[in-house]
């Protein structure tokens, strides 16, 4: 695998410079015409905001604003946390929007319209910014290709979004069509929905998806035992080495 083609920080840049250099143009959801050359970057957050900032910085170098959707109802990090909320407010500091990644999974059919309004509403209150848009977490197919808006905001998979423009993604941490610079609709500039998993993008050491998770597994769980530390003395007390690079 070359450096172009690599899940890595590099692999990320070496990707969005090469869309570039090939004409196309990044726009927001809000504004990307699908007759057009135009790039629109979404990044759902399914597991960690901190990798989520990595690119988020990568992209800021290169003069690029992205769409990032977090979930609040993840047992995988926590937006109104400490640590969780620095972490967002840092990629809305690098010119990026914050959207509602939200599982409808979690609700019955005849609620999730007003939980969504209600997970948006939580998600302004957190970060004092306005949600213009949704994308749905592991949606089932029903919703693929919904015309309907939710909670009376567009969502990701739109016909507009997810039918009229090409849309890749890097779910399970392989492109399932080959890498998007291989393909016949980006080769021939269609408008495109690059859909990408911080989580699969950084510790560049690890390019195999399983151990990839296993590290995060293992950086959680380190971090967890840390907090209990900090939080029950004689937790602190029995592991002390856990301090000893703080
Ligand atoms: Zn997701």
């Amino acid at each position: 695998m070359t450096t172009n083609e690599a899940f890595s920080i590099a692999g990320y840049e070496a990707l969005i410079k090469g869309l570039l250099e090939h004409g196309y143009e990044v726009r927001d959801f809000s504004d990307a015409d699908p007759s057009q050359p135009h790039l629109v970057l979404r990044h759902d957050i399914d597991m960690s905001l901190e990798a989520a900032v990595e690119i988020a910085q990568v992209e800021r170098r290169l003069g690029i604003s992205a769409h990032y959707f977090v979930l609040l109802r993840t047992e995988m990090y926590n937006v109104f946390s400490k640590n969780g909320l620095r972490a967002v407010e840092t990629i809305l500091s690098h010119g990026h929007k914050i959207g509602l990644h939200f599982d409808a999974s979690l609700y019955e059919n005849d609620e999730f319209e007003d939980a969504a309004e209600w997970e948006v509403g939580c998600l302004q209150c957190a970060t004092g910014c306005e949600v213009e848009m949704i994308s749905f977490h592991r949606p089932k197919k029903s919703l693929l290709g919904r015309k309907k808006s939710l909670a009376g905001l567009r969502h990701a998979y739109q016909p507009r979004f997810f039918n009229e423009m090409a849309y890749c993604s890097d779910s399970r941490g392989h492109w399932a069509y080959g890498h998007p610079q291989s393909l016949k609709t980006v080769r021939e500039r269609h408008s495109l929905q690059l859909l990408t998993h911080p989580i699969w993008w950084t510790k560049n050491d690890n390019t195999n998806p399983v151990s990839r998770l296993d590290q995060f597994a293992d950086d959680r769980h380190l971090y967890l035992r840390k907090e209990l530390g900090r939080n029950c003395e004689p937790y602190g007390h029995a592991y002390p080495h856990l301090f000893d690079a703080d």
